[in-house]
């Protein structure tokens, strides 16, 4: 990174700044000379800096829809309608790309927007190959819109590196991976299918959702696209909704995406960004807490008479541990189990908890449960038995107490 330029969007008198190859302020450095600020460092200021007008820590919220022109006609200072950039996405995105260590992030009003622009960036009749324990929004995206539009497309596991290698046809242009995976939370091992995607041409993108970039960077590993639902752990607080693509370099593929993005309009609202920047700030401390709770609900359903399998690659008998433990700081804060019966049981469990909420999505403060076979429909393949749950940051021990109260009424 080139940590000696400027640029036009900083406050006057500032400086020097970390700024990406794509010319993406990142931080402000207190010397040129000085090692690159760490993660925890880039969540908090990566972005942001102090403005200079009033002197204001936090920033202001820019809900100008237009910015003035310049007498000569141009925009000297890089704005000039709100779909097309304002300075709550500046620096929401700086940070975004900061935090992944990517070249360029681009944020739109969904996760599901962000994955609609990446499939959108291809051509009709070019070829992607999926995990098949994957978001199920984003294959019905694929199943529902994409294939209509001409998109071939194949699930396989992508643990199994052959079975990818044999997915593979001389027009695929993309490989898909999440992991940990929704829900079965299995882990792929991101750098062999970087190298797969590198020696056929293809592009590999990593939904980053579950991990976080405060767990896992997967284009440090060799992916060349993050996806992220920001309504997710990044924001980190259930009230807030938004989507990102971060790219390790500029390429004619990113820019369809960006472009998604200006010419489509699928942005983000400048205060929406103002939140979801919010929300980063406290993304280590949050991910913290998250894994070390997850941890002691997973060894606790491990050993409970109620449950027949836990799937958390922190668990020492996990098929996911090794790998997770070579790319992975954490173990993350999702995890899914399996109770000693079916839907019936499963359903009972959930009805019975009192602190834990039923409800879908995941990655805020609150710790909720769902029962993905039957919001998902009848592509699951999650097992009716199943219950998936996204662990909050509230105290273990009352975590563990209201599963234990709930699952004992199946003895
Ligand atoms: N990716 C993953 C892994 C998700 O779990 C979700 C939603 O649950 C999405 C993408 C879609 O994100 P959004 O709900 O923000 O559109």
């Amino acid at each position: 990174m080139d940590t000696s330029r400027t640029s036009n969007l900083l406050p006057s008198g500032g400086g020097p700044y970390l700024i990406n190859n794509l010319g993406v302020i990142l931080v402000r450095m207190k010397n040129p000379s000085e090692a690159a600020p760490g993660f925890q460092t880039l969540a908090v200021h990566a972005g942001r800096n102090v403005d200079a007008l009033t002197g204001a820590v936090t920033p202001p919220i820019s809900m100008s829809t237009t910015f003035e022109r310049d007498p000569d006609g141009g925009f000297a200072r890089n704005y000039n309608y709100v779909r097309v950039g304002n300075p709550n996405r500046t620096a929401l995105e700086a940070c975004l790309s900061a935090l992944e260590g990517g070249a360029q992030a681009i944020t739109f009003s969904s996760g599901m927007a962000a994955s609609f622009a990446v499939l959108q960036a291809l051509s009709p009749r070019d070829h992607v190959v999926l995990h098949r324990d994957m978001y199920f929004g984003v294959r019905e995206l694929i199943d529902g819109v994409f294939t209509r539009w001409g998109l071939e497309h194949t699930l396989v596991d992508m643990r199994d590196e052959s079975a990818v290698r044999n997915a593979c046809r001389p027009h695929t242009k993309l490989l898909w991976l999440e992991t940990p995976s929704n829900p079965l939370i299995e882990v792929i091992p991101i750098p062999p299918i970087a190298a797969m995607a590198k020696e056929i041409g293809a592009t590999l993108v990593c939904d980053n959702t579950f991990a976080t970039p405060a767990l896992q960077r997967p284009l440090q590993l060799g992916a060349d696209i993050v996806v992220h639902s920001l309504t997710k752990y990044l924001s980190g607080h259930g009230d807030m909704m938004g989507g990102a693509v971060v790219l390790k370099q500029g390429s004619e593929f990113g820019q369809r995406i960006s472009d998604f993005q200006t010419k489509g309009g699928v942005v983000l609202a400048p205060f929406d960004c103002w939140l979801i920047l919010r929300g980063i700030e406290t993304i280590s401390a949050r991910m913290r807490i998250h894994c070390e709770n997850a941890r002691q609900i997973a060894a606790f359903l491990s050993t409970h008479e109620a449950v027949s399998s836990v799937h958390y690659p922190g668990l020492a008998n996990d098929p996911g541990r090794d790998v997770a433990k070579r790319q992975m700081r954490d173990f993350g804060g999702m995890l899914s189990f399996e109770v000693r019966g079916g839907q019936r049981e499963a359903f009972q469990v959930a009805a019975h908890l009192k602190l834990i909420i039923r409800a879908t999505s995941l990655g805020s403060t609150h710790t909720l449960i769902e029962h993905r076979a039957s919001i998902e429909g009848v592509h699951t393949r999650a097992p009716e038995s199943l219950l998936r749950l996204s662990v909050g940051i509230e105290d273990a021990n009352d975590l563990t107490q209201d599963l234990d109260q709930a699952l004992k009424t199946l003895l």
